[in-house]
């Protein structure tokens, strides 16, 4: 799942997304409010985390103009505890907050949450089941037939992405920025190990094949039978 963390403090930025993709999220940090604006409008993110107090943009009126557009669950983060922010936020669109300072047992707990309650809208517009491929987004389990596979976190994120785009052919570099947030301009390998990894567990133990490489272009998860 892609996050997006706007938050203009250099250490807790680093700090909270180290912590969110240890979690087996991938996180996105926007480090003043005309990025942050930017990319919340444009990305296609699970879930954003916003602090208010911003240069450039507040975070008030990042929320104003993303819920113009998108649907996407907002967590502010305040310093200040004040009643009017937190009534003011929740008014104008945000999902929940939290207050400065907060420990990131707290942050991580209301993440969860809130990817939960957002949850089945995402499972009815995606993630279909693929054969016999099922896939728990909100305890990141995946599933063939009855059979967990044991994926580690960036594995999870890479079938999870694979399966949301099922029939369609990624790119290296796409599945690069999409589940490492990075850009690989040659260094494509990683991918290939990835998927090497990924395949041992998904398909290599079952004769029926989901996950299948296109000569010179990428990879596709379908079902071909
Ligand atoms: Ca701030």
């Amino acid at each position: 799942m892609r996050l997006l963390v706007i938050e203009d403090e250099f250490k807790l930025g680093e700090y909270l997304k180290k912590g969110l993709d240890e979690n087996g999220y991938t996180t996105e940090l926007a480090r003043n409010g005309l990025d942050g604006q930017f990319r919340a409008l444009q990305g296609d993110h699970d879930l954003v985390v916003l602090d208010v107090g911003l240069p450039g943009i507040d975070g008030f009126s990042i929320l104003k103009s993303l819920r113009q557009r998108r649907k996407t669950p907002v967590l502010m983060l305040t310093a200040r505890d004040r009643v009017e922010d937190r009534v003011r936020g929740l008014h104008e669109g945000a999902d929940d907050y939290l207050v400065k300072p907060f420990a990131f047992p707290e942050l991580l707990a209301r993440v969860r949450a809130l990817l939960r309650r957002s949850g089945p809208a995402q499972a009815e517009t995606g993630l279909p089941k693929i054969a016999d491929l099922e896939l728990d987004l909100v305890r990141r389990r995946a599933f063939r037939g009855r059979q967990q596979l044991l994926l580690t976190s960036k594995e999870f994120a890479l079938l999870a992405l694979l399966v949301r785009r099922n029939g369609e052919i990624l790119a290296r570099t796409t599945i690069a920025e999409q589940v490492w947030d990075m850009n690989f301009d040659s260094d494509t390998n990683y991918v290939e190990v990835a998927v090497r990894r990924l395949r041992a567990k998904l398909d290599d133990p079952f004769t029926h094949k989901l996950l299948h490489t296109v000569r010179g272009m990428g990879y596709v998860l379908e079902d071909r039978s």
